[in-house]
């Protein structure tokens, strides 16, 4: 099974190492050399709807998995506490679906976050009438 070296770093290089993964907390990248061998740079943007990583203090881990359907080789694999997993090789249509989906995932991301801002504006106004009623007083 192949395996990554995770380095955390504060830019990301000029030179990326085949094998190595490299983590950008300030710039919330992760990046790294395709693990098929072709040798395409993958960059995996850390967001809430883009990938997240996990790191149990030895190895690192990111969620969901590596999709490199853009890439000649369209190779998909988990990267797993430092570990390669390869997945199965998405069709076109799943990975039409995949795109979907994620594009749904972030609709529904910035819709929870947009509800979230007009709530506390209606508990605004709410205060602000009771401001009022008793202004009138
Ligand atoms: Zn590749």
């Amino acid at each position: 099974m192949k395996t990554l070296v995770h380095r955390f770093v504060e830019k990301i290089p000029d030179q990326i190492e085949e094998g190595v993964i490299y983590v950008s907390i300030p710039f919330e990248t992760v990046i790294h050399r395709c693990c098929c061998g072709c040798g395409s740079e993958v960059i995996t943007p850390l967001s809430p709807t883009d990938w997240s990583l996990t790191f149990n203090g030895e190895s690192i881990s990111l969620e969901p998995s590596v999709g490199n359907w853009s890439f000649e080789c369209k190779s998909h694999y988990w990267i797993t506490e430092n570990k390669v997993i390869w997945s199965t090789r998405w069709n076109s249509k799943r990975i039409e679906e995949g795109r979907k989906e994620d594009f749904e995932a972030k609709v529904r991301y910035f819709e929870k976050n947009k509800s979230t801002s007009s709530n506390i504006q209606k508990e605004d106004s709410k205060t602000t009438k009771w401001k009022n009623l008793f202004g009138k007083k």
